[in-house]
Protein backbone atom coordinates (compact mmCIF):
# COMPACT_ATOMS: atom_id res chain seq x y z
CA UNK A 1 0.00 0.00 0.00
CA UNK A 2 1.03 3.60 -0.55
CA UNK A 3 1.23 5.79 2.51
CA UNK A 4 0.92 9.54 2.95
CA UNK A 5 -0.60 10.18 -0.44
CA UNK A 6 -3.63 12.17 0.64
CA UNK A 7 -5.18 14.12 -2.20
CA UNK A 8 -6.11 17.79 -2.18
CA UNK A 9 -9.92 18.11 -2.06
CA UNK A 10 -9.85 21.37 -4.04
CA UNK A 11 -8.35 19.64 -7.06
CA UNK A 12 -10.82 16.76 -6.89
CA UNK A 13 -13.67 19.24 -6.58
CA UNK A 14 -12.33 20.93 -9.73
CA UNK A 15 -12.25 17.61 -11.60
CA UNK A 16 -15.81 16.79 -10.50
CA UNK A 17 -17.08 20.27 -11.42
CA UNK A 18 -15.49 19.90 -14.88
CA UNK A 19 -17.23 16.54 -15.25
CA UNK A 20 -20.59 17.90 -14.18
CA UNK A 21 -20.43 21.02 -16.36
CA UNK A 22 -19.40 18.85 -19.32
CA UNK A 23 -22.81 17.18 -19.21
CA UNK A 24 -24.55 20.26 -20.62
CA UNK A 25 -21.68 21.21 -22.94
CA UNK A 26 -22.73 18.52 -25.39
CA UNK A 27 -19.16 17.52 -26.28
CA UNK A 28 -18.89 14.31 -24.30
CA UNK A 29 -19.54 12.31 -21.17
CA UNK A 30 -19.51 13.36 -17.51
CA UNK A 31 -15.80 13.07 -16.90
CA UNK A 32 -13.12 15.58 -15.88
CA UNK A 33 -9.44 15.47 -14.98
CA UNK A 34 -6.91 17.87 -13.49
CA UNK A 35 -3.11 17.54 -13.58
CA UNK A 36 -1.22 19.18 -10.74
CA UNK A 37 2.47 19.88 -10.21
CA UNK A 38 3.88 21.39 -7.03
CA UNK A 39 0.43 22.51 -5.93
CA UNK A 40 -0.42 24.24 -9.21
CA UNK A 41 -2.84 23.16 -11.94
CA UNK A 42 -0.85 22.38 -15.08
CA UNK A 43 -3.77 21.32 -17.27
CA UNK A 44 -7.38 20.20 -17.19
CA UNK A 45 -9.38 17.97 -19.48
CA UNK A 46 -12.93 16.87 -20.09
CA UNK A 47 -14.37 14.06 -22.16
CA UNK A 48 -14.60 15.24 -25.80
CA UNK A 49 -15.50 11.95 -27.48
CA UNK A 50 -18.77 12.87 -29.16
CA UNK A 51 -17.95 16.54 -29.82
CA UNK A 52 -14.72 15.75 -31.65
CA UNK A 53 -15.54 12.28 -33.03
CA UNK A 54 -12.52 10.98 -31.13
CA UNK A 55 -13.05 7.82 -29.09
CA UNK A 56 -9.69 8.39 -27.39
CA UNK A 57 -10.56 11.90 -26.18
CA UNK A 58 -11.26 10.86 -22.60
CA UNK A 59 -10.76 13.46 -19.87
CA UNK A 60 -7.50 11.94 -18.62
CA UNK A 61 -5.98 11.63 -22.10
CA UNK A 62 -7.05 15.18 -22.94
CA UNK A 63 -5.48 16.48 -19.71
CA UNK A 64 -2.27 14.51 -20.31
CA UNK A 65 -1.93 15.90 -23.85
CA UNK A 66 -2.46 19.46 -22.62
CA UNK A 67 -0.07 19.05 -19.67
CA UNK A 68 2.66 17.65 -21.91
CA UNK A 69 2.16 20.52 -24.34
CA UNK A 70 2.27 23.08 -21.50
CA UNK A 71 5.40 21.58 -19.94
CA UNK A 72 6.99 20.68 -23.31
CA UNK A 73 7.68 17.11 -22.23
CA UNK A 74 6.47 13.59 -22.95
CA UNK A 75 6.76 12.53 -19.30
CA UNK A 76 4.80 13.97 -16.37
CA UNK A 77 7.06 12.82 -13.55
CA UNK A 78 6.43 15.08 -10.57
CA UNK A 79 2.77 15.53 -11.49
CA UNK A 80 -0.41 14.02 -10.07
CA UNK A 81 -3.72 13.47 -11.84
CA UNK A 82 -7.13 13.97 -10.27
CA UNK A 83 -9.88 12.19 -12.19
CA UNK A 84 -13.58 12.53 -11.46
CA UNK A 85 -13.89 8.79 -12.09
CA UNK A 86 -11.69 5.72 -11.95
CA UNK A 87 -9.79 5.62 -15.27
CA UNK A 88 -10.65 3.12 -17.98
CA UNK A 89 -7.88 0.74 -19.14
CA UNK A 90 -6.83 3.15 -21.91
CA UNK A 91 -6.52 6.09 -19.54
CA UNK A 92 -4.83 4.07 -16.82
CA UNK A 93 -2.24 2.97 -19.36
CA UNK A 94 -1.85 6.53 -20.65
CA UNK A 95 -1.23 7.61 -17.04
CA UNK A 96 1.42 4.90 -16.71
CA UNK A 97 3.04 5.89 -20.02
CA UNK A 98 3.08 9.53 -18.90
CA UNK A 99 4.86 8.49 -15.69
CA UNK A 100 2.54 10.46 -13.46
CA UNK A 101 3.45 10.21 -9.77
CA UNK A 102 0.00 9.66 -8.31
CA UNK A 103 -3.56 8.94 -9.43
CA UNK A 104 -6.54 10.17 -7.44
CA UNK A 105 -10.08 9.33 -8.48
CA UNK A 106 -13.55 9.96 -7.01
CA UNK A 107 -16.27 7.79 -8.60
CA UNK A 108 -15.43 4.15 -9.17
CA UNK A 109 -15.67 1.98 -12.29
CA UNK A 110 -18.71 0.41 -10.63
CA UNK A 111 -20.37 3.84 -10.36
CA UNK A 112 -19.57 4.45 -14.04
CA UNK A 113 -21.08 1.10 -15.03
CA UNK A 114 -24.30 2.01 -13.24
CA UNK A 115 -24.42 5.22 -15.30
CA UNK A 116 -23.96 3.26 -18.55
CA UNK A 117 -20.18 3.50 -18.97
CA UNK A 118 -19.12 -0.09 -18.54
CA UNK A 119 -15.38 -0.20 -18.99
CA UNK A 120 -15.06 -2.94 -16.38
CA UNK A 121 -15.76 -5.21 -19.36
CA UNK A 122 -12.61 -3.88 -21.04
CA UNK A 123 -10.61 -4.55 -17.90
CA UNK A 124 -11.77 -8.18 -18.07
CA UNK A 125 -10.83 -8.41 -21.75
CA UNK A 126 -7.36 -6.98 -21.21
CA UNK A 127 -6.66 -9.65 -18.62
CA UNK A 128 -7.39 -12.48 -21.09
CA UNK A 129 -4.85 -14.04 -23.49
CA UNK A 130 -5.54 -12.48 -26.92
CA UNK A 131 -6.81 -15.83 -28.24
CA UNK A 132 -9.66 -15.66 -25.70
CA UNK A 133 -10.69 -12.03 -26.27
CA UNK A 134 -13.88 -10.99 -28.08
CA UNK A 135 -11.79 -8.95 -30.52
CA UNK A 136 -10.46 -11.31 -33.22
CA UNK A 137 -6.70 -10.94 -32.84
CA UNK A 138 -4.12 -12.59 -35.08
CA UNK A 139 -0.36 -12.65 -34.61
CA UNK A 140 1.45 -13.14 -37.93
CA UNK A 141 4.57 -12.00 -39.84
CA UNK A 142 6.41 -11.69 -36.53
CA UNK A 143 9.86 -12.13 -38.08
CA UNK A 144 9.18 -9.37 -40.64
CA UNK A 145 8.06 -7.07 -37.85
CA UNK A 146 11.50 -7.26 -36.27
CA UNK A 147 12.86 -5.01 -39.05
CA UNK A 148 11.35 -1.98 -37.28
CA UNK A 149 13.07 -2.78 -34.00
CA UNK A 150 16.36 -3.43 -35.75
CA UNK A 151 16.08 0.00 -37.39
CA UNK A 152 15.33 1.56 -33.97
CA UNK A 153 18.29 -0.14 -32.28
CA UNK A 154 20.71 1.18 -34.87
CA UNK A 155 19.21 4.70 -35.14
CA UNK A 156 21.67 7.06 -33.44
CA UNK A 157 19.07 9.81 -33.04
CA UNK A 158 16.56 7.80 -31.01
CA UNK A 159 15.02 9.34 -27.91
CA UNK A 160 14.46 6.60 -25.34
CA UNK A 161 11.21 6.71 -23.39
ZN1 LIG B 1 -10.58 6.58 -20.30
Amino acid sequence: MHANLGGEPKFMRMAIELATSNVVSGVGGPFGAVIVKNGDVVATGVNLVTGTNDPTAHAEVTAIRRACTALETYELTGCSIYSSCEPCPMCLTAILWARLDTLYFASTAEDAAEAGFDDSHFYEQVALPFSERELPTVNFMRADGLASFNAWRTFAGRVEY
